[in-house]
């Protein structure tokens, strides 16, 4: 999978839902810098850089032994690369992996991080002791357990976080002070301020050497080293505000309406947006069957009718990109050949890869053949489709897929 596939998910992302902002969590390791300046450009709101550290008490013991680097590694390198190609203003860089005091915050935010996330020392301020056995329902000090005797033994009040917090901020702002820094965004990226002590003697520390993670790119004095601005959004060309338009009879007073559309392959997740509000005022079950009804002509791109909610029906003719029908939720597909076309349907492609991937609910029907990976996990949709490529159905829980052709 591809940087520009993570792109296209975090353009579903913001299409089901325009006012979230979208975090990627990367984990800390050599090259994370590169993947994150494809989180920016992807347009992203955040980018979270996980240090090894971390984990719950239920990860395998694989995973919190050997997975990751110091987020330490993963923020410096992050930083630098975001701040060399410009990358940094528009996107929010979070830290987490073991953070327990203001010194860590303060530290973190030098290397580059704008927000901290604390885990394992809020829950420990709360009465955890580090069993390690989240999992098993078995926590005796009631945090992490449905057992009722068990939960008896919870101690933990909102006071003993939100006074953890408040000693958190007052380290940052004594460090801060005493370092001459009035406002948080100045300690941002300010590597400058950190140094290695030499004096450690010490076998495992006698061989370090800091200087790249204590590099600071040399930038022109414009470029921020934080986050300044807001990522845009993408969402204000997108179909979608032409069909919630035409379909607000239907939204708000439960009228039926159909319309034609045209569309074109640069027309990506089409229909999401509407489902989102059809699906926030309404629910996963939506409208009644076929209240909105749309005729498109054309080759939609990427995600048609990703997420769709159920009342709504989309025919196309023509042809669609990857991702048709992805995370359906309830709507109805329907994919025909453009009646001036003269090709067989039932031997040619109709529809991408990855088609009706995540389904949990609605109908699809392809006059024509599919790619790759069509109904990967697929846990409640039926399809009926004339043919699909490699790996077809697979992890599939529930649904039901007619193939009339070859697979
Ligand atoms: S004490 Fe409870 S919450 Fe803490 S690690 Fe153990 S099982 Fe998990």
């Amino acid at each position: 999978y591809s940087i520009e596939d993570l792109a296209q998910l975090i353009f579903d992302l913001k299409n089901s839902n325009p006012k979230a902002d979208v975090s990627v969590k990367l984990v800390s390791e050599a090259g994370v810098g590169t993947i994150a300046a494809g989180v920016s450009k992807g347009k992203a709101n955040h980018v979270l850089i996980s240090g090894y550290e971390g984990g719950t008490g239920a990860s395998p013991q694989t995973s919190i032994k050997h997975a990751g680097l110091p987020m330490e590694l993963g923020i410096a390198e992050t930083q630098q690369v975001l701040v060399m190609n410009d990358l940094r203003r528009r996107i929010k860089v979070q830290v987490d992996g073991q953070l327990k005091t203001g010194r860590d915050v303060v530290i973190t935010a030098m290397l580059g991080a704008d927000e901290f996330g604390f885990a394992t020392a809020a829950l420990i301020s709360m009465g955890c002791i580090m069993l390690r056995k989240c999992h098993l329902n078995t926590c005796s000090v009631g945090v992490a357990t449905q057992d009722k005797e068990l939960r008896k033994n919870f101690m933990g009040k909102p006071e003993h976080i939100v006074n953890y917090f408040y000693f958190i901020a007052e380290e940052v702002r004594e460090l801060m002070a005493s370092l001459g820094i009035r406002r948080f965004n100045q300690l941002i990226g300010r590597s400058d301020f950190l140094e290695q002590v030499k004096e450690i003697d010490h076998w495992k520390a006698k061989y370090l050497d800091l200087t790249a993670v204590l590099h600071r790119p040399d930038i022109p004095y414009k470029v921020p080293l934080y986050n300044s601005e807001q990522q845009e959004s993408q969402l204000e060309n997108v179909l979608d505000n032409r069909l919630i338009e035409s379909s607000k009879k239907a939204v708000y007073n439960q009228i039926p309406v159909r319309f034609s559309c045209l569309i074109n392959n640069t027309n990506r997740t089409t229909g999401t947006m509407l489902s989102s509000l059809i699906a926030k005022k309404y629910g996963l079950s939506g409208l009644k069957e076929d209240t909105i009804h749309v005729d498109f002509e054309g080759s939609a791109g990427q995600s048609f009718g990703a997420f769709l909610s159920h009342g709504v029906t989309l025919r196309l003719e023509g042809d669609a990109n990857d991702y048709v029908g992805k995370g359906l939720s309830g709507g109805k597909i329907i994919i025909v050949p453009h009646p001036d076309l003269d090709f067989i349907p039932e031997e040619n492609i109709i529809a991408g890869n990855v088609v009706l991937y995540g389904a949990i609910k609605g109908e699809l029907y392809l006059r024509g053949r599919a790619g790759e990976r069509f109904a990967v996990r697929n846990s409640g949709a039926n399809a009926v489709v004339e043919g699909i490529g490699d790996h077809g159905c697979e992890y599939m829980t529930g649904g039901r897929v007619v193939i009339l052709g070859n697979t």
